[in-house]
């Protein structure tokens, strides 16, 4: 079946096929069609003729109706779409539903967002000017998603681009291609004009370093990993393109001896170990408070012994496996430099038995860390925790902030003034006061320092996909007499 989507035709490609697998268990899901050079020039001159063409003329209503539609096909394929999501990334098919809500939330929000805000009057203070500021599409988009999230992700994307009426290529990752499949298949069946929405799959060095570098490309929303975000920006360089960066991120998860003991430990598990770690806003990195630091290791450590792992499909599971076996070693190198480094390891760090078909790695947790080690500074992206010892609320803010990343981070305590305090002091994107996870689509998602550029979701979401205008109209023109013209004194 081809899986290339280019000016509103399903075609396949003469690059050879990738095979899809289940992480789980290592059986192929599916063989896709890749793209070449030729189907991604292809692609990109769709979009820009769709840009050029009646898509232009729709109101902001009408794409807004459009993005309703696809939300309600969404919920409609939302068991299927769950069931893709968790046999290709290996998350739980509750994960896989919960997605699915939340994308259908987004493009709802988006369809409203569209034509609320449409531009606006300014005050001159001069009578004979008419002076407003309108937003226009960028232009043609290429959306570049990774594999944690991969409907989310690019949904995140789709959204706001359509809404403020752009045309786009997407990528997916090319381990997780199939539930994007799935999202331009609704996209067609809701009616999105030929070349509006455009698919390519393939690896990211090929596929998605063509699309940035190509000179027909306006803008590149990314998300994905740090190296591969500084590539991208050096390559969006020479064509000055509109850049738009999710990268990752060392997240803190700051826990004060006033919390609620239970709902911390609760908490902290789900930060560090929800969809094996591979969240860009994972509490990998534990700030606990020395006086309850042990018992709250131990806590956290029997529980995190306790999550039952296994395929995502079987609902038993509580964590499935990590994406890929090169994923598992990557994670696998971070823990063994960890222990060099002299970090303690309380649990975990190796396979589990009896699963050893799927790529799984037991939730793991480091005590004795600082941040001079590599496993406190980096992201490992995998189901490992690093936990830090604090005694005073500087301290912990002075630790929560002691990393380039700056995505998410959380702090526990039941004083609300010190929470507010401590809140105000976190430099990441997303801070969480009694939480840990949530986002809503009108809220900012995004990162401080090498977490990124830019914000998905909320106004700032839409305004990434638009260009300011301003159109100053003197209705009583004359001549200025900045110069004479020749005239002499
Ligand atoms: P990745 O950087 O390896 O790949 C992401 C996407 O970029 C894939 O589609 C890939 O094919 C493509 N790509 C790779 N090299 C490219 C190149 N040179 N030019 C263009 N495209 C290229 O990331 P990943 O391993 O898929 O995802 C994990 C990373 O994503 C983690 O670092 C995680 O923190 C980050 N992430 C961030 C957020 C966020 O909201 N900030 C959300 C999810 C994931």
């Amino acid at each position: 079946m081809p899986e290339l989507f280019v000016n509103g035709t399903w075609i396949s490609s003469t690059a050879p096929g990738r095979p899809i697998r289940n992480p789980a268990n290592g059986t192929e899901l599916a063989t896709v069609s890749e793209a070449g050079e030729a189907e991604v020039d292809a692609a990109v001159a769709a979009a820009r003729m769709a840009f050029r063409g009646p898509w232009r003329q729709t109101s902001a209503a009408d794409r807004g109706e459009l993005l309703r539609t696809i939300a309600g096909l969404l919920v409609r394929d939302r068991e299927e779409i769950a069931r893709t999501e968790s046999r290709d990334t290996g998350k739980t098919v509750p994960e896989g539903r919960i997605d699915v809500d939340d994308v259908v939330g987004v493009f709802r929000y988006y369809a409203n967002l569209a034509t609320t805000d449409a531009g606006r009057v300014v005050d001159t203070g001069n009578m004979d000017v008419v002076s407003r500021v309108t937003y226009e599409p960028v232009g043609v988009c290429a959306l570049i998603a990774p594999w944690n999230y991969p409907l989310l992700q690019m949904s995140w994307k789709l959204a706001p681009a359509l809404a403020a009426g752009n045309t786009a290529v997407l990528k997916p990752s090319e381990l997780t291609p199939l539930s994007t499949v799935h999202l331009v298949r609704l996209a067609a069946e809701a009616g999105v004009p030929d070349g509006v929405v455009n698919l390519v799959l393939g690896d990211g060095a090929t596929v998605g370093g063509a699309l940035v570098a190509h000179p027909d490309v306006d803008l590149v929303s990314f998300t994905g990993g740090l190296a591969t975000g500084q590539r991208i920006m050096a390559a969006a360089a020479p064509g000055v393109k509109k850049l738009a960066l999710e990268l990752g991120g060392k997240n803190p998860n700051v826990v004060f001896p006033d919390a609620d003991f239970e709902t911390a430990v609760d908490n902290a598990l789900t930060a560090a170990f929800l969809h094996s770690g591979q969240v860009c806003s994972a509490g990998s990195r534990l700030i606990v408070h020395s006086s309850i630091h042990d018992r709250f290791v131990a806590e956290l450590a029997r529980r995190a012994d306790a999550i039952r792992l296994g395929d995502g499909a079987d609902e038993k599971t509580e964590c499935g496996p990590l994406v890929s076996a090169e994923h598992r070693d990557k994670v696998e190198a971070h823990i063994a430099r960890a222990v060099e480094e002299g970090a303690t390891l309380v649990t975990g760090g190796t396979r589990p038995e009896g699963l050893d078909d799927g790529y799984f790695l037991r939730p793991t947790i480091f005590t004795g860390c600082d941040s001079t080690m590599a496993i406190v500074r980096e992201e490992v992206f995998g189901p490992v925790l690093t936990v830090e010892p604090f005694d005073t609320e500087e301290q912990a803010i002075a630790l929560a902030n002691d990393t380039e990343y700056g995505l998410a981070g959380a702090v526990w305590t039941n004083d609300a003034s010190r929470a507010q305090r401590v809140a105000g002091t976190l430099r990441h994107g997303t801070v969480w006061i009694n939480d840990f996870h949530p986002y809503v689509p009108q809220a900012e998602w995004g990162g401080f320092g090498k977490s990124g550029i830019g914000r998905e979701l909320g106004p700032s979401g839409l305004g990434e996909y638009r260009e300011a205008k301003h159109v100053y109209h003197n209705i009583r023109p004359a001549p200025s007499g900045w110069f004479s013209g020749g005239d002499t004194p």
